[in-house]
């Protein structure tokens, strides 16, 4: 039988600042309620299956915030972001980084409406004030205007191969902004076939990062593209194309 009670989440003081050199302060507080709210949505809707508390600790807290710790530092200082998390489910990454970087922006996209209705109450309950969430494809929501080249950053995890997720995301952020795939094992022929879908896009590959994840030791790789052009018009083409006939 399921556990109906929310067990509390770890702190993981050191292994933030061993992995990511961060110290979550008032966080810690948001995510345990973060945590709370999606083991209770996961008794209605089907969001998630990482939910016991060390599992969801390191596969959606610190896997989403893995990918932007190079901002984690000092990051008060730093220009807030007007960032997009494309196909966020139940919000991963988006939701972390929304916490982690109260300042930025972070619009939350998703093409189940449920999910973005549960996404919505969810963050109005808990007071996460830095969060829009939007219905809608991300072949569409790309060709809009209000979207089209209007992010410094975009956030993908889990949404369908790289060079798909690639098509979905280049398209919505400005030029000299940045899309991070979120991905697990990476290969010398993924780099190629994404090499050629980002060129496509008006992006390069700048950075490819490798990690462990800190307790289960599972294989992590983000890729970093950067917007050097305008994305060509066609892309990203019809709802249903880029998935049918991924670039490359
Ligand atoms: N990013 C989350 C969820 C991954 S599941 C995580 O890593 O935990 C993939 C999600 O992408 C689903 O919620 C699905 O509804 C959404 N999705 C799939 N294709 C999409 C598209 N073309 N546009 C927007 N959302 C999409």
């Amino acid at each position: 039988m399921e556990q109906s009670k929310t067990r509390e989440l770890p702190l993981m003081k050191e292994i933030w600042y061993e992995t990511l050199q961060w110290q979550p302060e008032e966080q810690q507080q948001q995510f345990q309620r973060l945590h709370t709210k999606i083991v209770s949505g996961n008794r209605l809707l089907n969001l998630t299956r990482i939910t016991a508390p060390e599992d969801f600790w390191e596969k959606h807290l610190w896997d989403s915030l893995s990918g932007v710790s190079n901002w984690l530092e000092d990051n008060e200082k730093q220009k807030p972001l007007s960032t997009i998390d494309i196909g966020t489910g139940a919000g991963f990454p988006g939701l972390p980084v929304a916490i982690a970087f109260p300042h930025w922006t972070v619009t939350l996209l998703d093409s189940t409406r449920k999910k973005v209705a549960f996404l919505e109450t969810l963050v109005t309950e808990l007071e996460i004030g830095n969060v829009r969430t939007l219905f809608g494809r991300a072949e569409a929501v790309g060709q809009q205007k209000l979207h089209r080249e209007r992010y410094d950053l975009a956030l993908i995890r889990a949404v369908g191969q790289a060079p798909v997720c690639a098509e979905y995301a280049v398209p919505l952020v400005k030029i000299g902004g940045m899309v991070i795939l979120y991905r697990g094992h990476w290969s010398e022929a993924d780099r190629l076939t994404l090499e050629s879908a980002a060129e496509q896009l008006g992006s390069k590959i700048e950075l490819v990062r490798s990690w462990k994840t800190p307790l289960t030791k599972s294989i992590r790789h983000c890729i970093y593209l950067r917007k050097h052009s305008s994305t060509p018009e066609n892309f990203p083409r019809a709802i249903g194309v880029p998935n049918q006939q991924p670039l490359g």
